[in-house]
């Protein structure tokens, strides 16, 4: 089918249903509505001169607008190529001439390619024009997705209609269902992001529940559109708990009163977080990991049924996952003894293998833009570059990326070790660890720390928390203090800024 089928059988299902609210205007659409203004994007971009297979960049927030040029584009055929719309204006242009659209709906950018036509949004409650018929389906490319870009250079992911309705199927035979019919989900988080936009936008059409859309996250306001809509499911990434996590817990308790379901993805929780978040509402976060390689999601504690700290779950019905060791061993990993990571890799006490973490499944890319290049493997394997383990109990625990290993006097460490150390510090909103230039050692480890509001920490308490959970060589060389860290649109730290 094509993804914007979800949204027709929607329409269909629940036309009076409420589908959209945009917590800015409080303008409310329908299913009906919503589906009527997407054959009008359809017309719109036809008249345009959009035939089968064009990119279309979308440069919008996570608001109605986006609902309706996304499934626009999908239904006529077009390829849909999301971009971070406050993003910078010379990243703007290189994404736009890379993925070769000539269309853009949207607020148009200044300096945009001489060839590119700009279309305004389409907004609801224009005549219905003829119902449309779907254009494109399974193989055919839907959505060209670049990473955010937290390791290198973006590049363009391709996911296929099959990709992204394989893994809204994925995620609907689960013990706790990411969403139900009758929820109102807010998605403060960007739908130019596959994590916004599966999980999010299409998981939330194919359920027909009621979609609270918010351009940022903001916690006050956050807050207060919970209240207002009765918000019964948050979709979240970790710097967004960490935030509702510092406000006093009766605040949060009383905001999030309506709230059955907190989800967090893309980046590490840590287990401070969730306690508070527990504290405070009773209410355990599931987390999840993906990719956008893998239209996203991979794992979820949402498999099992109970949030787990530390650990990001089991894989969905319908993927598979192993471990590669760096050897090409498959595993589960047996432990190597020399290896310095599976020591750390500990479960209850026992040390576990690590290896990369493989994946296979419907929801998989076709490649990388615009050859497909470097796609899953003749066996429909894709590696990611995640480093990880099994627990005994067969959940995945992520170490970290293998592009973010720092390695001192021979030996490796890995950030995510030492920053969940610091971070369970009292007094610790966040930190990063990374890697820099040293003379004797190679590198070095260096940690930058954002005390909590009001919070006295001092280089040597850290220091001295550090030499008691870790070796010597994990330790950081140097501590300093910092207002903020560099992250990107989903909560992720980025390490290549702050080195
Ligand atoms: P780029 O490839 O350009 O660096 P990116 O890897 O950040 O961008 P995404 O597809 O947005 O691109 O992110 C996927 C990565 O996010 C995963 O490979 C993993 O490292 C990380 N990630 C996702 N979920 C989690 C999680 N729950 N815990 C820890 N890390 C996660």
């Amino acid at each position: 089918g094509n993804v914007a089928d979800l949204l027709a059988a929607t329409a269909r299902a629940k036309p009076d249903a409420a589908a959209l609210v945009d917590t800015a205007t409080a303008e409310t659409l329908t299913w009906a509505e919503v589906d009527a203004a997407v054959d009008a994007q359809v017309a719109e971009l036809r008249a345009a001169g959009l035939t089968a297979g064009d990119r279309v960049a979308l440069c919008l927030p996570t608001s109605v607008a986006f609902v309706i040029a996304l499934f626009g584009v999908l239904r006529a055929g077009g390829v849909a190529v999301p971009l971070p719309p406050q993003g910078p204006e010379s990243e703007l242009r290189g994404l736009i001439e890379h993925s070769g659209a000539r269309l853009l709906i949207g607020a148009a950018a200044d300096d945009l390619p001489g060839d590119v036509r700009v279309l305004s949004a389409v907004t609801a409650g224009e005549q219905r024009p003829e119902p449309v018929e779907p254009v494109g389906a399974g193989e055919d490319l839907a959505v060209l997705s670049y990473t955010s870009g937290t390791t290198g250079a973006p590049r363009g992911v391709m996911l296929s209609h099959r990709a992204l309705l394989a893994n809204v199927t994925q995620l609907e035979h689960l013990p706790v269902r990411v969403v139900e019919p009758s929820d109102r989900v807010l998605i403060s988080i960007p739908m130019f992001h596959v994590y916004g936009l599966g999980p999010g936008l299409l998981a939330g059409t194919s359920a027909g529940a009621t979609l609270v859309l918010a351009e940022r996250f903001d916690v006050h306001t956050a807050l207060e559109a919970c209240v207002k809509y009765r918000v019964t499911s948050l979709l979240g990434v970790p710097t967004m708990y960490v935030e509702l996590a510092a406000l006093p817990a009766d605040e949060l308790g009383e905001g999030l009163a309506t709230v059955r379901l907190l989800t967090s993805g893309a980046a590490p929780l840590h287990p401070k977080v969730l306690a508070a978040i527990r504290g405070a509402t009773g209410l355990g976060v599931f987390e999840g990991y993906g990719l956008t390689e893998t239209a996203p999601v991979v794992t979820t504690t949402m498999v099992t049924g109970y949030p787990k700290p530390g650990s990001v779950g089991r894989p969905l019905p319908g993927v598979e996952l192993r471990l590669v060791d760096s050897d090409g061993t498959v595993g589960p990993v047996p432990l190597d003894p020399a290896d310095p990571d599976d020591v750390f890799a500990e479960d209850d006490g026992e040390p576990m293998g690590t290896g990369l973490v493989s994946i296979r499944g419907a929801n998989l890319f076709s490649g990388y833009w615009p050859d497909g290049a470097h796609g899953p493997d003749g066996e429909g394997w894709f590696r990611t570059g995640d480093v990880g383990y099994l627990d005994t109990d067969g959940d995945l625990h992520l170490v970290d990326r293998a592009n973010d290993l720092i390695i001192v006097n021979g030996f490796n460490v890995y950030p995510n070790e030492v920053e969940s150390v610091i971070n369970a510090l009292p007094g610790v909103a966040e930190s990063a660890v990374v890697g820099v230039v040293d003379e004797r050692s190679g590198e070095a480890v260096k940690a930058v720390i954002v005390p909590e509001r009001g919070a006295a920490l001092s280089e040597q308490q850290v220091m001295d928390a550090c030499t008691e959970a870790l070796a010597g060589y994990k330790v950081p060389r140097t501590v300093e203090f910092a207002d903020s860290l560099p992250h990107s649109a989903t909560g992720k730290l980025r390490r290549m800024n702050l080195r």
